[in-house]
């Protein structure tokens, strides 16, 4: 079988890619599980992104407005008038993708596994059955452990880490905030998360060990016994290059499109499968990767504030809580804040004279790592 594009992962960015080019070019999807979603993810998306990019709205579960953020001792919270973030149920998002992008001519492998390339045709097996099919461009959309990355040989130095994300009941009297908890002392490479669907229902997750996530479920008052579900799965936090090589180009997490704060990824990885059917529509594939050079920069100053909050001790969170908790603070990312722009929020901190210099007593790494 001959296409013009093959689209190796039908995750979101793999869908949303395929909707974008499937009107103009005859498109191919290999996705080796069965049915969409099933995936361990939060499915916190910047309203503003999602408008942007066009997502479907039945896939919304939640509006969120604000933030609590808690230390070990203290909290303070961050909100707006209007929703900042929708969370989303990944089944019914990526189906909807599929469907529209099939609609629009995309034909579908589903169950279907990229083995690798042999003499520019892609290898695919489905159950038993070994098969080839070729196309003239082949995009890797296949997530974070991407066959495709490895096929092309790109390199990466990222930090692997595992996530773990339970569906709890419980009572959460804000269903329109989510509560992000640092304590070093459970876990001290990643925040907890509480993501409320509704009232009484809640996705509550961190990256590192399941154990440590079960002992944030006992400090926050829920009980283990009333989770309806549990989810793992993994991220990386880095660099992987290079993000286009000859007729072959990774996308989403496959190229690590992906927030080194939070480890989102959904966002970034649409709008680089934006800028990807951009250039393959114009004919200038090779300027895909300029086109993203501000997702690059917004990832390579999160990776430099990822960087000085591994470093940081407890009393240091309790320090910069005690700063992100003033008026003055409050104020600038009130103002600022744009879920899916970690720059522009902290850069507006950092040069408000009085909060650099608060920042810089509780510690001087800010200026090896941020500024
Ligand atoms: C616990 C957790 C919470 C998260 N929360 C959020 C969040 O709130 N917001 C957010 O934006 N991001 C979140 N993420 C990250 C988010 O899940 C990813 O960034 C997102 O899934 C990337 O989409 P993708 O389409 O690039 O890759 P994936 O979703 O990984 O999709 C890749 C697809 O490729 C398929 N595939 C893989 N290998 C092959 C192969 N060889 N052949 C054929 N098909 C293949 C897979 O089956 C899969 O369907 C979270 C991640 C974790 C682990």
């Amino acid at each position: 079988m001959k296409y013009d594009i093959a689209i190796i992962g039908g995750g979101p960015v793999g869908n949303y890619l395929a909707t974008l080019l499937a009107r103009h070019y005859k498109v191919a999807v290999i996705e080796a599980k069965s049915s969409f979603g099933g995936k361990a993810c939060t499915g916190i998306i910047g309203a503003r992104s999602y408008e942007e990019l066009k997502l479907p709205k039945k896939a919304i579960i939640n509006k969120l407005r604000g933030a609590v953020f808690y230390s070990k001792i203290q909290s303070f919270e961050i909100k707006r008038k209007e929703p900042q973030a929708y969370m989303v149920g990944r089944k019914i998002l990526e189906k909807s993708l599929a469907e529209m992008a099939v609609k629009r001519g995309a034909e579908y492998y589903m169950n279907t596994r990229f083995l690798g390339f042999k003499n520019g045709k892609a290898v695919l097996q489905r159950f038993n059955n070994r098969f080839e099919i070729s196309a003239y461009f082949y995009i890797g959309a296949d997530g974070v452990n991407s066959k495709v990355a490895q096929e092309i040989g790109a390199k990466t130095n990222a930090e692997f880490l595992s996530g773990y994300e339970v569906e709890i009941v419980g009572e959460f009297e804000k269903p329109d905030f989510v509560e992000l908890w640092i304590n070093k002392e459970l876990n001290k490479d990643f925040f907890f998360w509480v993501a409320p669907i509704n009232e009484s229902l809640a996705r509550v997750g961190t990256f590192g060990r399941p154990d440590t996530l079960f002992n944030f479920i006992k400090i926050r008052m829920l009980k283990e016994t009333n989770i309806i579900e549990f989810k793992a799965g993994n991220v990386a936090l880095g660099v992987r290059k290079p993000w286009i090589k000859g007729n072959v180009a990774l996308v989403g997490d496959a190229a690590l499109q992906i927030k080194p704060l939070t480890a989102g990824g959904i966002a970034y990885g649409m709008y680089c499968a934006y800028a990807l059917a951009y250039s393959i529509i114009n004919r200038k594939p090779w300027e895909y990767e300029r086109l993203c050079k501000e997702i690059k920069r917004e990832i390579s100053f999160g990776l430099k504030v990822r960087r000085l909050f591994k470093n940081l001790s407890q009393e240091q969170v309790e320090k910069l809580f005690e700063l992100l908790s003033s008026r003055e603070a409050i104020e600038v990312i009130e103002n600022t804040a744009e879920f899916d722009e970690h720059a522009k929020t902290i850069k507006a901190l950092i040069k408000h004279p009085k909060l650099l210099a608060r920042a810089l007593k509780v510690t001087p790494m800010v200026i090896r790592y941020i500024l």
